[in-house]
Formats: C-alpha cells, structure tokens, sequence
C-alpha cells in the first residue's frame, strides 16, 4: 500500500517539509525525501547503520524510571480510563516537541486530531511501547473500516543505546482482498491471557506507518533468518524495527527545506520570478505553477526590496543568556538536558549563532512588529513557525528604520500601527531582504 503522491505530500507536509502541491519533483525523489524525514524524526545518524538485532542487548527500563503523566493527550486517550499510569518503554517512546507540551498544559487537544498524520505515526509507535509495557506482544492496526491495516508481533524490545530502544516485529498489511488471512492470525492471537490490542488508525497513517516498518527494515542484517521466527499464519510476515519517532528540531527542517533550485522541480540551475519570490529553472515549471503563484506574484509587482541588517537581540542584551523555547523544541529528557548545558555553556545573547536557513533563499512571509511606545528603537522580525527572531536595530540604519515603522502606520498596511507582515528573503545570516511596501495578499494573522 504505497503512499500516492497528495499523500507524500501531506505526510511530508506535517513533519516540516513544505513542497508545492504542484511540485514536478519524480517520485522517485519525493520518495527519498520523505525516507530521510522518517529518518531524521529517528535520529538515524545517531544510530549505528546496521542493527545486529541478535547481539545488542535486550532493554531493561533505566533504573530511575519513574511513572509519569502521559506525555500528550492522545497517549492518555489511547491507552483509556482507568489503565495504570505510563510504563518504561512508553516512556522512553514519548518524545514531544515543546508546543505540544503547552498545549497539554493548557488541555488543548495537541495536534490536529487524525489529520496530522506524523502526529498520528508518533502516537501508533507509542501505542506499541504502550502494549509492550501492558505484558502483550501483539496488535491490530487497522481503519475503523477495516478496509485495511497492519498485523504486528513483537519479537523483542533491544537497546540500540542509552536512550533508544528498539521494538523488533513481524508484520504485514492486510486489504479487503486479503482480509480473510489477516483475519486467521488476528483468530490466533485473540484468545488468551494477553491477547492482541487494536489500535484504530487512518488509512493514511497505515501506509505512513508501513513506509517506516519498509525503511527500518534496511536497518537489519542481510540475510537474517526470519523463517524461524515466524509462527502460524505469519508465511508472507517481514522483520522490521521500530524505533521512537519524534518531531523534528528546526535544524533537521531546515536541512530537508533547504533546496537552492527551481520551486517545481527542484533543479538547480533556475532563475527568480520577476517577484524574487521563487526560482525556476525555465518556462515550463514557471506555467505549471502559474495558478498557485500567480496571485503572490501579482501583489509583488514592482514592489521595493529593501537589504535589512538584523541582530540576534536589542542593543543592551548582548550579555544576557537568555534562551528562547521554541514550540518545536524537543522535550524529551534527553533534549532537556541538552537544552540545559546549553544555556548554561552556551553563547550570550550577543554571540549568538545564526537562526537556521529554514527557507532557503526563498521568499517568506515575515512579521515585523515594534514595542508599544512614543519613540521605537528596535523592531522585532520573525517568521510563522519562529525558526527565526531578530531585530532591525535604529540606530544601525536611522532611515531605514523610520521608513519601516511608517509602513506600519500606513492604514490598511499594519495592525495598529504596531506590526504589519512582509514577504522577506534572507541574504546573510545577519541580513534580509524585505520587500517593505507591499502587504501579503490574504488573511495573514499569527
Ligand atoms: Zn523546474
Ligand atoms: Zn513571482
């Protein structure tokens, strides 16, 4: 059951990577890049290339396991009322992102629910953890059709390192075509003391979930004997592991964003659309994205560019070590403590590294935005998933400046007099380019 090509698409969509819906990218390459996505949200270049499923060792919880609260909303919804707290490997399993932390916090729903198909990836990896946990070894997951699913043995639990453990499984997905012997182990399995656990899923996170199980697989050695772990009714089964899926930090997004070449094709010989917006790489990709681009294009027309010097934080902070969480921050123990020794070693405010290329050279919205008060002496820039927060300083470009906060004022250009939206495109890792009289088209509010 591949994934379609809308389908790629909207998978690689929520995990951070952003295409056209009219991208000419082969499948080939599209399929690549959602391998290396899946691969990043695993810290695969973390992992040793090859897991010898047979010499690690198998996982046993860190002593300091401690029971915890579920770690997103759907966790809790998944495992039901009354069901005891998280186990071990649940644990282990959890790893959010900030943004999804405070919006626990705040008893929101968390990402959107069964639309965000990564989020929806994430919580079947850690509903297998879960059953794990519960003393069970095997699971359904299907649609609540039953129109399709994945039947999934746990053959062991290994420990890849310190912090990863990895669940081995026998699976297969089933079709209405093939229903008949998916239903015989699903028979097998249903009776006895710990019998298999559904976990409903949409027929998109199956296919999403099976691209994983095909990647791991490579993970494992060749020519592994999986004849012998197979038991009745698992003939066709394949060996895979899974491993804890997490959402990706922006440096890993801005690594499979970054592509220098045409916007369609991804080719890279191209040149800028007259709005300076997007690359082509000639005339035939510029057409096919002339309905999607045509309207940003127009609005753009003729407007004035400005280079905008931008520093890391106002004058007068430089020393300050300040650390910003960001909603894509990981939250993971692991990351915690790393977010930890980096405020405390890490660079002030003022030596601080350049925010990640999350675009490219491509152009984005941006929104600018001054203090409330008679004489603003800084304006603070940043783009919609804050990949990125710098400041216009006054004082390094008086002019400049001024003509900034006057476009806010300017009626129907700003909010308020206070903040307005630019289309911006960064040129250095301390420069922008902003184009400063020209107003988005649409409803642009974060
Ligand atoms: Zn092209
Ligand atoms: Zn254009």
């Amino acid at each position: 059951m591949p994934l379609t090509r809308p389908e790629t698409l909207q998978a690689l969509h929520f995990i951070g990577v952003e295409l056209p819906a009219t991208t000419r990218i082969p499948d080939v390459g599209l399929n690549r890049r959602l391998r290396d996505a899946l691969n990043a949200a695993q810290d695969k270049d973390t992992l040793p290339a090859t897991l010898d499923i047979n010499a690690l060792k198998k996982w046993a919880p860190p002593s300091s396991a401690r029971q915890s609260a579920p770690s997103t909303p759907r966790a809790a919804a998944r495992r039901g009322e009354g069901e005891p707290p998280q186990g071990p490997l649940l644990d282990a399993f959890s790893r959010g992102n900030a943004g999804e932390a405070f919006q626990n916090m705040s008893g929101s729903n968390g990402p959107d629910l069964y639309t965000d198909v990564f989020a929806d990836l994430r919580q079947t990896t850690m509903a297998l953890a879960n059953i794990i946990d519960a003393g069970r070894s095997t699971a359904h997951v299907g649609s609540s059709a039953e129109d399709c699913g994945v039947n999934v043995r746990i053959v062991s639990v290994v420990e890849v390192n310190e912090h990863t453990p990895a669940i081995v499984v026998l699976y297969r997905d089933f079709t209405i075509a093939t229903a008949a012997e998916g239903l015989a182990w699903v028979q097998e399995h249903f009776r006895g003391p710990a019998p298999l656990t559904k976990v409903h899923a949409t027929p998109l996170e199956i296919k999403l979930f099976l691209k994983l199980l095909d990647t791991n697989a490579a993970l494992l050695p060749e020519g592994h004997d999986v004849a012998k772990l197979r038991g009745p009714h698992e003939d066709a089964y394949r060996l895979s592991v899974v491993l804890p899926v997490a959402p990706l930090d922006f440096t890993a997004v801005a690594k499979l964003n970054y592509n220098p070449g045409c916007h369609v094709c991804g080719k890279r010989d191209s040149k800028y659309c007259p709005c300076r917006c997007l690359r082509y790489c000639g005339r035939e990709c510029q057409t096919a994205d002339r309905a999607a681009h045509k309207q940003t294009c127009k609005s753009l027309d003729k407007g004035v560019w400005k280079a905008v010097k931008v520093r890391a934080c106002p004058p007068g902070n430089e020393h300050m070590r300040a650390f910003a969480l960001n909603r894509y921050d990981r939250l993971d123990p692991a990351a915690q403590r790393r977010i930890l020794a980096e405020v405390e070693s890490g660079p002030r405010a003022g030596d601080a590294p350049p925010p990640p290329s999350l675009y490219g050279d491509a152009g984005f919205i941006a929104k600018l935005q001054v203090a409330l008060g008679p004489a603003p002496t800084e304006i603070m820039v940043y783009d919609k998933r804050r990949s990125m927060q710098v400041y216009v300083v006054a004082e390094d470009d008086a002019e400049l400046f001024g003509l900034l906060v006057d476009e806010m004022k300017k009626p129907g250009s700003g909010y308020g007099g206070v903040k307005m939206y630019r289309w911006a495109r960064r040129t250095g890792d301390w420069e922008l380019e902003i184009c400063i009289d020209r107003q988005p088209i649409g409803q642009v509010m974060w």
